[in-house]
């Protein structure tokens, strides 16, 4: 039998944003859904609430030890006002993925796609309707006990909040300057990096704003071992098309996050009957590629942008110029087939979408 899930709605609503004034992560909806984890009751008590501050004692172990994962997806909504989430099952098999690895015990998989969508299905009213705009959606889990000896806690919390989130390009898609970084380091064979643990993003900033003091967008990080192969950009995965293979490094190492719309894209493109290699770049293959022309095209992938197109790779000093730094057609192909699904315009056919 499935486990009810206890609702209180809220008495008063917020004020909802016009679509044109929304941002990224700064508007949250009524409610949020929360659950509560001891190691003698397992996971309990799933419950949607009225959204607002959480009650933590100081010492619980995510504050001091990072003791904990979390997820991001969206729910879009259709011309003909249908709300759907995309490849909620995908997103809750990573999280439960990144929990193993943080020693956080997995949530029931049903039960936690059933806090997902009774969520959004209560607050279905804040998913925005404009083309691109869409309802971010972040699940998360927190070692919450209080403790601080460094072992795994005994008891967490797991909580989804949503977020009306506005179009990613509002002025049309933009190729990126990315900086390729080789002075610091993401993850490491044997490391984390194949998890959404916070320590990963706060280790990253560093590198981050230099960048950025340097007017790159985002960083494209290199292997850690020999800082030679491509292993990802800041929150998204790397794709490349060179000559007529598409390129992107593999999840083998387990240095890269196994993205969403990673799969998504090479799911697609393999069926285009493209070639597709999930194989080590170096990035002395990309410089050369880029010398003899065979470098076509170059984009990230992930929940935020979709498909981002890069229009410059800076590494070590040299400035590598993607297709005029402009936007190159399967880029532009791949975003159109993605986001198509994604509003309903175009055929689910591989079942990726759950209507609420
Ligand atoms: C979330 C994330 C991605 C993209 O994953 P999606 O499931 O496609 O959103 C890629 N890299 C990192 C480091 C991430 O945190």
């Amino acid at each position: 039998m499935s486990e009810a899930i206890r609702i209180t709605k809220a008495t008063t609503r917020k004020p909802k944003p016009r679509d044109s004034e929304l941002g990224f992560g700064t508007v949250f909806t009524d409610h949020m859904f929360v659950m509560d984890f001891q190691e003698e009751k397992g996971w309990y008590d799933p419950r949607v609430e009225p959204y607002g501050p959480l009650t933590l004692d100081p010492a619980a172990s995510v504050l001091h030890y990072a003791q904990g994962i979390f997820d991001g997806l969206k729910a879009f909504r259709a011309r003909d006002g249908k709300v759907r989430l995309f490849r909620p099952q995908k997103h809750v098999e990573r999280m439960n993925g990144s929990a193993r690895r943080m020693c956080i015990p997995p949530l029931d998989p049903d039960l936690a796609l059933r806090s997902l969508t009774t969520l959004v299905g209560l607050d279905r009213d804040w998913v925005p309707g404009t083309v691109g705009t869409s309802l971010y959606i972040r699940p998360t889990i927190i070692a919450s006990e209080p403790f601080l000896g460094v072992r795994p806690a005994k008891s967490y919390l797991y909580f989804v909040i949503l977020s009306p989130v506005g179009a990613y390009y509002p002025e049309g898609m933009n190729p990126v300057k990315i900086l390729v970084v080789d002075k610091y380091v993401r993850a490491v064979e044997g490391g984390v990096g194949a998890a959404k643990t916070p320590g990963n993003y706060a280790a990253s900033l560093y590198a981050a704003e230099e960048a950025k003091h340097q007017g790159f967008t985002q960083v494209l990080w290199l292997d850690g071992r020999e800082r030679k192969y491509l292993d990802e950009v800041g929150t998204m995965n790397i794709m490349l098309r060179l000559g007529d293979e598409v390129v992107t490094p593999p999840l083998t190492a387990g240095t890269i996050l196994p993205g969403v719309t990673r799969d998504s894209a090479l799911t697609l493109m393999r069926e285009w009957g493209l070639r597709v290699s999930e194989r080590q770049i170096a990035m002395d293959e990309v410089r050369a590629a880029a010398k003899n022309g065979s470098l076509r095209e170059v984009w990230g992938t992930g929940t935020a942008a979709v498909i981002s197109p890069v229009g410059e790779l800076a590494y070590r000093g040299e400035r590598i110029v993607i297709n005029g730094g402009k936007i190159g057609e399967l880029t532009q192909r791949l975003y159109d087939a993605i986001v198509g699904i994604q509003y309903g315009t175009a055929p689910d056919s591989h079942g990726w979408t759950v209507e609420v």
